[in-house]
């Protein structure tokens, strides 16, 4: 009985902080700050580009401060004479993945970033708050945009939009727009049905599928001067609509697009909540940012996991369970701090994570034998690190190459996502 009632009031609280008056503080427009990520393995800071408008707001506009901070870069913005806290949202940015590698320790990066607002009725102050990974976030900027005073580029309206999933409005609908990289226009029957194709991977998944009235998927029609991808490590170099490449950060299947304004600007087209990049490209490889944008090669015999498992980390902030594969970085996660990322734990917190969906019979840590196959536990290894992390199932689609395979913590996170974005309470 005592847990019942700490749980409405627990419910009570939530509704009472994040669900404030959109119409208040907010016009149905979008207002796009785009900046510079600049720095190297100790020191950053961000430098402001300009500003943008148009478009209509697809977000959320019940949890206008979002409920957990799983992005590295924490964006918040103020009344200005109030002071009040009116909308936050976090993000994570290639510039961090860059800064943890060996290159940055004797070379400074600059990487385009940007964040949609929704756009605001008054002059509002912002910040930017970077989070190192034991949690302790730093101040870097800090702005201001009156909608009388700044000037905003309106948004320009350049590409065509089909739509591939319908499930509801925009603004009550998780919307996924997928963006093509590497077609001509001699290759327009392919691309679209490449895209059609990848709508089908998502939204045959588990657990986008169970929320199908849930989710819009669209797709911009959007052509490249040159077939294919740049492949640096092969020696070939495309002209693309948005320059995808492959080795960023070093690593050789690591396929980013570095022109993150761009990609913003062609996006702008329709109503988005999430870029998923689908390239024109036989090779494996793709990457996933949280609330920054996806994305996977057309052609690869796994294209069906690799598009969910990156959709995993750039819509529902998860992290790699994996820890034997080749990549970028070094000691990605301090053991003796509880990581932000919501399927992985270090046992510091481990409260504050899936504890309370365990069975109470199942040890912890929980060995990686057949008896616990499919059981939720705590087996050692997860997020590159073999030992001191841990994650929650044994084989999850974020651990390795296997389709429609989410664990159920996973799966929790994504329906929580899928609550966020409909404005429903978790
Ligand atoms: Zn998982």
């Amino acid at each position: 009985m005592k847990k019942v009632v700490v749980l409405i009031v627990s419910c009570f609280l939530m509704a009472g902080l994040y669900a404030q008056d959109f119409d208040k503080y907010f016009e149905n427009k979008t207002l796009r700050i785009e900046y510079l990520h600049i720095g190297d393995a100790n020191s950053e800071k961000f430098e402001l580009h300009e500003y943008r408008a148009g478009g209509v707001w697809s977000g959320t506009r019940m949890y206008l401060q979002e409920p957990n901070r799983y992005g590295d870069i924490l964006v918040e913005v103020f009344d200005s004479i109030s002071g009040e806290p009116i909308f936050s949202r976090s993000y994570s940015s290639l510039f961090n993945e860059y800064r943890a590698t060996e290159r940055a320790l004797k070379e400074t990066g600059s990487f385009e970033e940007c964040i949609n607002v929704p756009y605001p009725k008054k002059t509002i102050l912002y910040t930017f708050t970077s989070f190192n990974r034991r949690g302790e976030g730093t101040v870097l900027y800090k702005g201001s945009y009156s909608p009388m005073h700044s000037p905003a580029r309106e948004f320009s309206d350049d590409y065509s939009v089909m739509t591939l999933h319908r499930g509801g409005k925009p603004e009550e609908c998780l919307d996924i727009l997928l963006i093509p990289d590497g077609y001509t226009k001699e290759e327009s029957v392919k691309m679209q049905s490449d895209l059609k194709r990848f709508s089908s991977y998502i939204m045959d998944c588990s657990p986008y599928r169970e929320n199908a009235e849930r989710v819009n998927i669209r797709a911009i029609k959007g052509y490249s001067k040159e077939s294919g991808i740049t492949d640096p490590n092969n020696n070939v170099y495309r002209n693309t609509l948005l320059g995808c490449t492959y080795n960023v950060t070093d690593v050789d299947r690591y396929l980013m697009c570095l022109n993150v304004w761009k990609m913003n600007d062609i996006a702008d087209d329709a109503p988005y909540d999430a870029i998923i990049i689908i390239t024109n490209s036989t090779k494996y490889g793709g990457g996933g940012i949280y609330n920054f944008y996806a994305t996977v090669c057309s052609a690869a015999p796994e294209a069906n996991f690799v598009i969910v498992h990156e959709m995993g980390h750039s819509i529902g902030g998860l992290a790699d369970e994996y820890y034997t594969s080749e990549v970028g970085v070094t000691d990605y996660y301090p053991t003796d701090v509880e990581p932000v990322e919501p399927n992985l734990t270090t046992l510091v917190d481990f409260g504050s994570k899936w504890k309370s969906m365990l069975d109470p019979n199942t040890p912890v840590p929980t060995p990686a034998t057949s008896h616990y196959k499919e059981t939720l536990g705590v087996y050692e290894g997860g997020g590159y690190q073999a030992e001191g992390v841990y994650r929650p199932w044994q084989h999850c689609t974020m651990k390795e190459i296997i389709y429609n395979n989410f664990c159920p913590v996973c799966t929790k996170v994504l329906n929580d996502m899928f609550n966020y974005y409909s404005n429903r309470e978790n």
